[in-house]
C-alpha cells in the first residue's frame, strides 16, 4: 500500500518538517493504493524526494504535497513543493551523481549530491521513469509512476 508507506515516511521525517515549519501532507483518491514495487527501495525513493523538499523549502508557509492518483494499471506519484525551486539551466543535471546546484554546495550542509541519482536508479530498476518540473524561486513537482496491483 503505497499510502501507507507514504504516511510512514511523513512520519519518519516530521522532526525535520517540524524545525523548518514545512506542512506535509498526502492527497490521494483512496485510502490504500497496492502496488507492484520493492517497498524498501520506493521508501528510500520517498525519504529522498521529500527530504530534498522539506530541505530546499525557503519561505515560511512551506507546503509539500505528495500525491497519489490511480490511472489504468498505474498509480502516479508526485511529490511538489513550494520552495527554492531549480534554475531550468541546471534541472537537467540533478540526476547526476554528486551534483549539487551551485547554492546548495555553498550551503555546507553535508549534502552529497546523491540522493536523486539514487532515486534514478531505484525507479530504473523498477522499469519506470522520474520527471521533474520546477520554476526558480516558486517550486519544484517530481513525478513518477509504479505498477498497480490488483
Ligand atoms: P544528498 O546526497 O544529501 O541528498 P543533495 O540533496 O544535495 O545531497 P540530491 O538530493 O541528489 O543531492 O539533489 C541534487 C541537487 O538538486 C541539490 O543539491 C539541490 O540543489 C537540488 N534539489 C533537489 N531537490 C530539490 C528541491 N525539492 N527543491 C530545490 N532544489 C532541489
Ligand atoms: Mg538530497
Amino acid at each position: 500500500d503505497i499510502n501507507s508507506v507514504i504516511r510512514e515516511i511523513i512520519d519518519l521525517l516530521d522532526l525535520e518538517a517540524v524545525r523548518k515549519d514545512a506542512r506535509v501532507q498526502l492527497q490521494t483518491v483512496s485510502p490504500q493504493i497496492f502496488v507492484n514495487a520493492d517497498k524498501q527501495k520506493i521508501s528510500q525513493v520517498l525519504i529522498n524526494l521529500i527530504s530534498n523538499a522539506i530541505h530546499y523549502a525557503n519561505r515560511d508557509k512551506a507546503q509539500i504535497t505528495i500525491k497519489t492518483t490511480i490511472l489504468k494499471n498505474k498509480v502516479l506519484v508526485t511529490v511538489e513543493d513550494n520552495g527554492m525551486g531549480i534554475k531550468p539551466e541546471v534541472l537537467p543535471r540533478i540526476f547526476e551523481r554528486f551534483y549539487r546546484v551551485e547554492t546548495s554546495r555553498n550551503r555546507n550542509d553535508g549534502g552529497s549530491g546523491l540522493g536523486l541519482a539514487i532515486v534514478k536508479h531505484i525507479l530504473d530498476a523498477h522499469g519506470e521513469n522520474i520527471s521533474v518540473e520546477s520554476v526558480y524561486l516558486e517550486g519544484t513537482r517530481f513525478t513518477f509512476l509504479l505498477e498497480k496491483s490488483n
